[in-house]
């Protein structure tokens, strides 16, 4: 509408992917202009923000499993599912606010992507948030769609793609033909999953106490899914259970392996039961066009090899997968025009 084309002129149009780890914003016209963990630092003990502002995203993870006393760190959307809607709504303001900025005189009209598995009610809080965030208009895109668009696949075409898009709260498997999901599972096991493992694991083997970020920086260096060509090991520090004292030992890329089997094994069974479900001329579609992995789980070394292991089809990662949600939904920005009627999940209609 020229309406709309005018208003453009004192406003911007916002892409943000609410993950569990990390929230980026892109911007119609600019790409990504912010990338930050979900994370928020409130007082501890209540849903109170704190007040300077910087509470929210890298200066909130920095604060992640040492904060003071009276104060702590959340991530609002931890497993997959907003656990706190007036945290997730403090953080969605404040990166609308940072990116919108003060500059435009109007509203932002906001895409937000959000996992295919939500209820309704936590949909209805993400509209809600975005709207009185200062959101003139608010459209809800499904994650997969916006990781199929930003991996470059055929989603609106008469043959079918599938994604996998592993966060670190869920896992989102989905068929896709015709701009439209055909078959999706959103299982509650991705990248905070195996860092949890590997907190099992040290704990059950070397009777050691280690934190969240410990365990991911464990796992993003020597975690595979399947064996790699070279064992190797790396030094690790955490708290003896036992003595209580900090203590540090090593730790090899074959033990940490065998500890993601649970993890890597719901994910793979995850993809194949929704191949299992999936129409004959959808599944044979796939023949042609296999599985493209997004998210930043499905970095995992191995993991795609594992996958095309386990199902047969031509599995590949798409471009960086940490982006591709984000450039998705920035891309579906570019034709909101065009597209909004037939995607449009707009609490409104
Ligand atoms: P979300 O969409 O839920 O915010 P992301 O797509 O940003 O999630 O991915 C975050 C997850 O990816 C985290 O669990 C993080 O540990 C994991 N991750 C990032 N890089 C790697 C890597 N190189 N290898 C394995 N896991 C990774
Ligand atoms: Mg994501």
């Amino acid at each position: 509408m020229l309406f709309d084309r005018l208003i453009g002129i004192f406003s911007v149009d916002m892409g943000i992917d609410l993950g569990t780890c990390n929230t980026l914003v892109s911007v119609r016209g600019q790409g990504i202009v912010l990338n930050e963990p979900s994370v928020v630092a409130v007082k501890k003990g209540t849903n109170q923000v704190l007040k300077n502002g910087e509470a929210v995203g890298w200066t909130a993870k920095e604060m992640l499993g040492k904060t003071p006393g009276s104060i702590s760190a959340v991530r609002p959307l931890k497993d997959g599912v907003i656990s706190d809607f007036e945290i997730t709504e403090a953080m969605l303001s404040y990166f609308i606010r940072k990116v919108n900025g003060r500059s435009k005189i109007i509203g932002p009209r906001v895409v937000v992507s959000v996992p295919s598995g939500i209820t309704a009610v936590e949909k209805r809080a993400v509209f809600d948030s975005c709207e009185r965030a200062g959101a003139r208009r608010t459209y809800l895109i499904e994650e997969p769609i916006a990781a199929a668009i930003g991996a470059g696949l055929p989603f609106a075409e008469a043959t079918a793609s599938m994604i996998v898009d592993i966060g670190g709260g869920t896992t989102e498997v989905a068929i896709m033909s015709l701009a439209d999901i055909a078959t999706c599972e959103s299982v509650r096991v991705a990248g905070d999953d195996m860092d949890e493992a590997i907190i099992n694991h040290m704990k059950r083997t070397y009777n050691m106490m280690i934190g969240e970020q410990t365990a991911e920086r464990i796992k993003i260096e020597i975690g595979s899914a399947a064996p790699v060509e070279q064992d190797r090991s790396i030094e690790v520090r955490g708290r003896d259970m036992i003595s209580g004292l900090p203590r540090k030992t090593e730790v090899s890329s074959e033990e940490i392996r065998q500890a993601l089997q649970e993890p890597v094994q719901a994910i793979i069974e995850a993809v194949t039961r929704t191949l299992e479900r999936a129409e004959p001329e959808l599944a044979a579609d796939l023949v042609e066009n296999g599985i493209t992995m997004a998210g930043g789980g499905s970095l995992l070394r191995g993991l795609t090899q594992v996958v095309q292991k386990a199902t047969g089809l031509t599995t590949v990662l798409a471009d960086d997968p940490l982006t591709c949600v984000a450039r998705g939904t920035c891309i579906y920005l570019e034709h909101l025009e065009e597209w909004k009627s037939t995607l449009e999940n707009d609490m409104d209609s």
